[in-house]
């Protein structure tokens, strides 16, 4: 080595100054960055570098094509197996190896799904594991939905989630969802989405009639019962009857009757498509972004993965907004019903309940909900020093009263973000102004950890939401680095 002499040195003393100049600007980007330490940082956008801008914008346009198509939880689901099957993930069956690497999918009743990628730890040191929600706030039908009034045919309906009622008129509704026939078929009805198709709406009164009405409360604007889309228009030839001709357009068209709509799950959604907002493009407007994005965000993260050291699943459930309910909800049994059924898979008959217990306490979750974030209209609807800001990253819940992860857990999470350059911020609503839940609690009570964290929206719970591009990217970078950790 000496035989290159003075030469060689300052050249290999450049190029290590370089590597070591390089892992410093790399580290710099890696580790903790000084304004994290004081709440201080800028915008995402801020510092993006033309390929990470690109990187963003890219993956909202793919967000935005999925969530147009994935408007409630029976259609997340089919989308979703759609292209995690190309993706390599299998079904799971009671006979699927739990080799290192293999990857497998459980839809639980058509409405819920988990994704596993199999890692190389032993089950019994816990799983990693993204929990969301994929059902949104929306309209359904009652049982016996038709009916005529003013030479309209109208659909009943009931509400899903918290709404604001006077929001669900005059935009344009789509219907979606399944007939289950007594024969065990399923018809699937889906209207409204396509150009092309008819929408259905709620009619507002018109501000030329509506005098006796303007010194109504927000809330009475129009009653939630009076939340019926007009479903059809002509009637028979004799000018009557126009309930019988809807009747006679859902026979013909998809071989349904009255009576098989007992039987049914049929959603009215708004059926605009993702648009992008601002001038720069750097918003996104969609209806279902609670909790769709975040739900998004941890499929793409899951998708893309190879080898883990722990055992991951995105688990996406039902009925959030509806309390949790039901065995598609997160207060059902099927989560841990999945794990003792993996676990029976990996130890065969040495399978005992307690190896099920143990798992789940050493199992880390994140529960990943959207949040309000702050107006800008409407600020001092927040205590604006523990607010979220759209454009400022993942946002962790610190709701108190027992609804927070645990400290020790906090730091942790901390640590994965610092580490990976995820910017981050949090929130705790204005005491005794504000509120929401989320199915966290469903999972903690179970003796796992577990952490709220999402990204801050504008307009959450109306027909069209906004949030930041650059946000649903740091959500898939902060679920993506919770997998690998
Ligand atoms: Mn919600
Ligand atoms: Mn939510």
């Amino acid at each position: 080595m000496r035989f290159f002499g003075f030469k060689c040195d300052l050249l290999a003393a450049l190029g290590l100054g370089f590597l070591l100049l390089q892992a410093v600007v790399f580290e710099a980007r890696a580790a903790n960055p000084a304004c994290q330490d004081d709440f201080t940082c800028p915008s995402s956008w801020v510092g993006l570098n033309k390929g990470d801008k690109d990187k963003v914008f890219k993956f909202s346009e793919d967000y935005k094509n999925f969530i147009h198509k994935a408007r409630t939880e029976l259609s997340f689901v089919t989308e979703a197996v759609k292209i995690a099957r190309k993706a390599g993930f299998k079904p799971l069956t009671k006979t699927s190896p739990m080799t290192p690497g293999a990857r497998y999918y459980d839809v639980n009743r058509a409405r819920a799904l988990s994704m596993i990628i199999i890692g190389a730890e032993d089950f019994s040191e816990g799983f990693h594991v993204v929990g969301s929600h994929i059902d949104s706030p929306r309209l359904e039908l009652k049982g016996r939905p038709l009916y005529e009034s003013g030479e309209f045919a109208l659909f009943q309906t009931n509400y899903h989630g918290g709404i604001k009622s006077y929001q669900w008129t005059n935009i344009p509704l789509a219907l979606m969802g399944r007939v289950d026939k007594k024969d065990g078929s399923i018809v699937e009805i889906n209207v409204g989405l396509k150009p092309g198709d008819p929408v259905f709406m709620i009619a507002d009164l018109s501000p030329h009639v509506d005098r006796g009405y303007r010194d109504r409360k927000v809330k009475d604007q129009i009653k939630y019962e009076d939340l019926d889309p007009v479903m059809g228009h002509i009637p028979d030839t004799a000018g009557n009857n126009i309930k019988q001709q809807v009747i006679t357009y859902l026979k013909e068209t998809y071989d349904v009757s009255p009576a098989d709509l007992v039987s049914a799950e049929l959603s009215l959604v708004p059926a605009n498509a993702p648009r992008d907002v601002g001038f720069d493009r750097g918003l996104v407007a969609a209806y279902g972004q609670d909790d769709r994005l975040a739900a998004y965000a941890a499929f793409r993260a899951i998708l893309g993965l190879k080898k883990t050291n722990k055992t991951v699943i995105s688990h996406f459930v039902d009925n959030e907004e509806a309390g949790n309910r039901n065995n598609t909800g997160a207060k059902s049994d099927y989560f841990s019903d999945l794990l003792s059924r993996m676990i029976y898979a990996q130890k065969g008959d040495l399978y005992r309940e307690p190896m099920l217990r143990a798992a789940l306490a050493k199992t880390r979750m994140v529960s990943v909900d959207v949040n309000p974030g702050i107006n800008p209209k409407n600020p001092g609807a927040w205590e604006l020093d523990n607010a979220p800001k759209l454009g400022h990253g993942v946002n962790i819940k610190l709701y108190g009263k027992g609804n927070a992860g645990n400290s020790e857990f906090l730091a942790w999470i901390r640590k994965t973000l610092d580490d990976n350059d995820v910017p981050w911020q949090t929130s705790t609503y204005k005491v005794g102004r504000a509120g929401g839940g989320t199915i966290g609690g469903e999972y903690s009570r179970q003796n796992m950890d577990v952490v709220d964290y999402g990204v801050p929206l504008l307009s959450i719970h109306t027909p069209y939401s906004i949030s930041s591009k650059v946000d649903i990217y740091t959500l898939y970078r902060a679920l993506e680095a919770f997998y690998k950790e």
